[in-house]
């Protein structure tokens, strides 16, 4: 964390909330859309997160960067309910499907993560650039 003591006059150099939501909700449907799963009902499902994430990032402004991890992590809960395991790992070629993970689940930068195999797979909003096998 920054010690520094914080003026205020309103100057802070924070990502604007509706900025990264937005940011967070277009990676999650990239990733979505590289699944081939972004259809109109669960676009609704990453509205819904995006709408429930708003009103937490502004209780607590500071987690704007942690938007996109947390929704990822909402869209997967909401299809595990009605699709089933999303994102499927693609590194895996053998053994039971399984999901990838956000990794961290609270941070920054968050990617895709097989605990299976021990890799990173993508970024999150990157997974249509990860190699499939
Ligand atoms: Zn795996």
């Amino acid at each position: 964390m920054d010690p520094e003591h914080h003026g205020d006059h309103g100057t802070h150099p924070v990502v604007p909330l509706e900025q990264a939501l937005h940011a967070a909700r277009a990676l999650v449907l990239a990733d979505l859309v590289a699944r081939e799963v972004a259809e109109a009902d669960v676009v609704s499902l990453v509205e819904d997160s995006v709408a429930h994430r708003r009103w937490w990032v502004e209780q607590w402004p500071e987690g704007a960067g942690f938007l996109a991890g947390l929704v990822a992590q909402d869209v997967q809960d909401a299809l595990l309910e009605r699709y089933g395991r999303w994102p499927l790992c693609p590194v895996c070629g053998t053994g039971d499907p399984h999901a990838l993970e956000v990794e961290p689940e609270l941070g920054p930068d968050p990617h895709w993560v097989c605990h299976k195999a021990g890799v990173r797979v993508a970024a999150v909003g990157g997974l249509g650039g990860a190699v499939t096998s």
